[in-house]
């Protein structure tokens, strides 16, 4: 039921919008859920820690988590194109975990199939993006997420995925950020993040240094033909959400090496 009138962050135009389930409903994101904001837990608990939430205030989200940023028809398109390859992706992903949690030292876990359609799988992760950033600042991902066979992803953007194995991980979306480096560098990023995975967005134009942990480079798969089904292999740093932002979990030397070595896992 529309209940918000505004503009839709992916196609622009001006209407109600309509409720967006982030993580999908059919992940079980359904139930009554306390969203958080960081601002929030840092009063009261004076640090960054979503392990702080005692008496935090939160807004009790009675359909389960989600953002109001598209209109009927958008989110009609993503339901129906997108949302079945990632979360029967992530389905699977999470019930590994819970049935086999990877070692505390482990930096990474490695991640197989075939089955994915990698093109849509893709798509609905740039389309949380576009959810929960600011209207107008991701307005040139149109075209390639109302086509779903459009290859045409901005080159200003880069995506990146990593493994959240705690099932306890609360939800985090950052909208855009800019974080400033000892080295005198800037990133550009938006996070959105929760059990199973996470995506890091970067804006490379808006960006002069690109840290390490960001996560698997999966930029790549915005090539591929819609439909396409490749045998890919990633190995997906893990990370924890406790600092209300992704921080490898375990094994930071070993993350540091894994991801220096470049595009190995795209
Ligand atoms: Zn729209």
């Amino acid at each position: 039921m529309p209940e918000k009138s505004d503009r839709c962050h992916v196609c622009g135009r001006e209407g109600p919008l309509s409720f967006e389930h982030i993580p999908p409903r059919s992940m079980g994101n359904n139930q009554g859920a306390r969203s958080y904001r960081g601002v929030d837990i840092i009063k009261r608990a004076g640090v960054f820690d979503a392990s702080a939430k005692d008496g935090v205030r939160f807004t009790k989200m009675r359909r389960g988590i989600g953002v109001q940023a598209l209109c009927g028809s958008c989110n009609s398109y993503f339901g129906t194109h997108y949302v079945r390859e990632y979360t029967g992706c992530m389905r699977e992903l999470g019930a590994h975990f819970v049935q086999h949690p990877p070692a505390d030292d482990a930096p990474s876990i490695h991640l197989s199939g075939g089955n994915v359609n990698v093109l849509a799988f893709f798509k609905h992760a740039v389309s949380n993006f576009c959810s929960t950033t600011p209207y107008g600042t991701m307005l040139d991902c149109r075209e390639f997420l109302l086509d779903k066979e459009s290859n045409d992803f901005p080159s200003r953007y880069r995506l990146y995925m990593f493994a959240v194995p705690d099932s306890d991980s609360v939800m985090i979306t950052t909208g855009w950020m800019v974080l400033y480096y000892a080295n005198g560098g800037s990133v550009t990023l938006a996070h959105v993040a929760t059990f199973p995975v996470g995506f890091t967005l970067v804006d490379v134009d808006a960006s002069d240094f690109i840290p390490p942990y960001l996560g698997c480079d999966i930029t790549p798969m915005a090539s591929r033909k819609w439909g396409d089904c490749p045998e890919f292999a990633l190995d997906l740093p893990l990370m924890t959400l406790d600092k209300m932002l992704p921080v490898p979990r375990a094994g930071k030397e070993g993350a540091r090496e894994r991801n220096e070595g470049g595009p190995a896992c795209a």
